[in-house]
């Protein structure tokens, strides 16, 4: 009973925003700036002015942000945002629930039915 490998699952200490969150984030400036917002200036690494909004993280000098961006990590995250977030739909389709509700999404009386004579 419990959480399989629950100490590797529930560390926090290297989280970063997910995919979702990212993607938010870069379509509404306001959505970014809300979440820095939460954090201290003086607590973060460089007093937060090298920030790569793909990844979620500070850097220490313009430097750093620029060898981050030209890294592996970087670029996969980019892949990952490209992608797009897992969604409860897609999850829901791999274990074959999901509502047809045909073209014409009008309610279930408008389905045509085309019988071959
Ligand atoms: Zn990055």
């Amino acid at each position: 009973m419990g959480i399989f490998a629950k100490r590797t699952k529930t560390k926090t200490r290297r989280y970063m925003r997910d995919v979702d969150q990212v993607k938010a984030d870069i379509t509404s400036p306001r959505h970014l700036e809300l979440f820095k917002q939460t954090k201290a200036a003086e607590d973060l690494p460089g007093l937060g002015r090298h920030y790569c909004t793909e990844c979620a993280r500070w850097f220490e000098s313009e430097h750093g942000l620029q060898v981050h961006t030209k890294g592996k990590p970087h670029k996969r995250r980019l892949k990952a945002l490209k992608e797009g977030p897992y969604t409860h739909k897609e999850a829901d389709a791999a274990v074959s629930l999901w509502t047809d509700n045909g073209p014409g999404r009008g309610g279930p009386a408008t389905k045509e039915v085309e019988m071959s004579t």
